[in-house]
């Protein structure tokens, strides 16, 4: 019956008058196109479904034409449509003069490549990681670009903010600033409305770890995944996003994944947990080693470390990313690694002690990555690590075992900070990045365009007049 038989077969068992193509652009969106169940054929899986690739960012527009390639292992009927829509992703390809050519920088290709480098490598087999998803719910946010007279103060814009409402009115339950840690309702708000997330998501596959209110204010959110293979996690992130923010919308909110959206708050990070495994077992356990880790996860960490600075051009691509690595807000500010301690990039887990559990975490990430692009340079930095013995402590990159938030100056000096802004990563970017091209993994291609396009970013966000520069400046 081929492949559309099950899908075709599902169509009348369920209803379903619409299929939707989900595709990710290079940003790290889906974006979709729907075609009528009626028109769904056997032929979609030779032929695909053409699109104009220059609007995702993948091809100039004078050779923009390219195909997606639906995989019907990814079927589900999308929640959050009325009409009944059977939603898949799947693979884009180039269109060749004979046949079609999986497109080398379409992220999901990127990640699936890493993957294969990896086992060719003899490391391991296969990569386990766990995302950890902060965001926000906030009431609609309406941005002035262009203030008004009676501009409101950044302060009192934040308080309401931080109330969960636009109205400047307190409901007498506001948490108080970096007070929301896993506080209890009424603190809690938007209980119902996460719980409702997070069934949502089991029934699409995505096994919750566990949900809470974090430290921000009001509004700030956590939902932590159980680990899974990597670029199955990378699906599950876009799915958890789109989850996330439709079921806010839903509400009458809006859910932002936004590094750092309210000013003195803690802003939303996504802490990777990893390991390796081969033929099954773990490789990065050692109940002799620092922390319980193997040589081979030092190493890891070692070549995360090397590249951190390059690492966050995919890992925090945003201009708005550096606003949260700054001091204070238990996000990393310095290359290093530690047990148990939140100032440093790495941080390996106190509880995590059984060999198959064994992991760190890296803390940079946010979720303006594009997952499939930053899991797999993350993977790429730490192979390069073990391929050369990158020893974290040899280098002097820890363990630092301290708060690293208030280091007397000669210490912080000697310490290497991460990025401080979006052009820095870029600049490391540009000089680091051999050890994305191995294998073909990353193309050099997509090094220059993501690189080139994100300068544009950087240059064009900077060139806005922000509303802080009114209140410091206006009356000057
Ligand atoms: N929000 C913090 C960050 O930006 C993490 C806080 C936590 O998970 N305890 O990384
Ligand atoms: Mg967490
Ligand atoms: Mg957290
Ligand atoms: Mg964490």
């Amino acid at each position: 019956m081929g492949k559309s038989g099950e899908i075709l077969q599902m169509c009348r068992d369920k209803g379903i008058e619409m299929i939707d193509f989900k595709m990710t652009d290079l940003d790290g969106r889906w974006r979709h196109i729907t075609i009528p169940a009626a028109r769904f054929s056997e032929e979609i899986f030779t032929y695909g479904i053409g699109f104009d690739g220059s609007n995702y960012g993948y091809a100039p527009v004078e050779k923009s034409d390219m195909v997606f390639i639906p995989d019907p292992a990814t079927a589900f009927i999308d929640p959050f449509v009325e009409i009944p829509t059977l939603s898949m992703t799947g693979d884009v390809c180039m269109i060749g003069e004979k046949e079609n050519r999986p497109f080398d920088q379409y992220p999901r290709n990127v990640s699936l490549r890493a993957a294969e480098y990896m086992r060719q490598t003899g490391i391991a087999d296969e990569m386990v990681i766990g995302p950890e998803f902060e965001f926000h719910i906030l009431d609609e946010v309406r941005f002035q670009v262009e203030p008004k007279a009676g501009f409101y103060s950044v302060e009192t814009r934040q308080a309401q903010w931080n109330s969960g409402r636009d109205d400047g009115y307190n409901t007498g339950y506001q948490i108080p600033s970096k007070g929301g840690y896993h506080i209890a309702a009424p603190g809690d708000i938007h209980y119902n409305l996460r719980s409702r997330m997070c069934m949502t998501l089991e029934e699409w596959g995505v096994k919750v770890k566990y949900h809470h209110h974090e430290v921000g204010g009001a509004g700030q959110m956590e939902i932590e995944v159980e680990l899974g293979e990597m670029v199955d996690m990378a699906d599950k992130t876009m799915i958890t996003k789109y989850v996330v923010k439709n079921m806010a919308a839903r509400a009458g909110k809006t859910a932002t994944f936004m590094p750092k959206p309210v000013y003195k708050e803690a802003g939303n990070g996504m802490h990777v947990h990893m390991l390796l495994k081969k033929d099954g077992k773990p490789v990065f356990y050692d109940e002799n080693g620092y922390s319980g880790l193997s040589r081979t996860a030092l190493y890891f960490i070692g070549g995360l470390l090397k590249h951190a600075a390059s690492l966050c051009a995919f890992t925090n691509p945003s201009t708005n990313s550096f606003k949260r690595l700054v001091p204070g807000f238990e996000a990393p500010v310095t290359i290093g690694y530690a047990t148990s301690n939140r100032s440093a990039v790495i941080r390996i887990p106190a509880y995590a002690k059984a060999p198959e559990a064994k992991r760190f975490e890296l803390r940079c990430p946010d979720a303006t990555a594009n997952p499939y692009y930053a899991y797999a340079a993350i993977l790429m930095a730490g192979l390069d690590g073990i391929e050369n013995d990158t020893d974290p402590q040899a280098n002097g990159w820890g363990p630092y075992d301290f708060n690293l938030y208030d280091l007397p100056k000669e210490q912080r000096q000697q310490i290497r900070s991460l990025p401080k802004t979006l052009d820095e990563a870029l600049d490391a970017l540009e000089e680091d990045h051999e050890y994305l091209l191995k294998g073909q993994v990353f193309p050099e291609r997509l090094i220059h365009i993501w690189i080139s396009r994100k300068r544009e970013e950087a240059r064009r966000i900077a060139e806005i007049p922000h509303p802080a520069e009114f209140l410091q400046y206006y009356d000057l």
